[in-house]
C-alpha cells in the first residue's frame, strides 16, 4: 500500500465521521479544526480529505464515493 507508506507520522488509523460509522470505528477527527474551518487529514477509508470541525468528510472526490456532507464556508 503506497498510501500507507506515505503517511509518515500518521501512525494511528483514523477515520472521518462517515467512515467511522461505516466501519464501526471512532471518529478520529472531531475538533480537528474550529467551526467554519476545514482541516486536511488522512482518513483510512477516504484517503487525503478535508473534514469539518465535526470530523465529517467534505471531500466529494474522496476514495469512498459520495458520502461527503455538503459544506460551505460561511463568510
Ligand atoms: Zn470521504
Ligand atoms: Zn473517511
Amino acid at each position: 500500500m503506497m498510501l500507507l507508506a506515505l503517511q509518515g507520522v500518521g501512525l494511528m488509523a483514523e477515520y472521518c465521521a462517515q467512515c467511522a460509522k461505516q466501519y464501526g470505528m471512532s471518529n478520529g477527527f472531531i475538533n480537528e479544526c474550529k467551526p467554519n474551518y476545514l482541516a486536511n487529514v488522512i482518513c483510512e477509508g477516504c484517503g487525503v480529505i478535508q473534514v469539518n470541525h465535526k470530523g465529517e468528510c467534505v471531500s466529494h472526490d474522496c476514495d469512498n464515493g459520495n458520502h461527503a456532507v455538503e459544506w460551505k464556508i460561511k463568510k
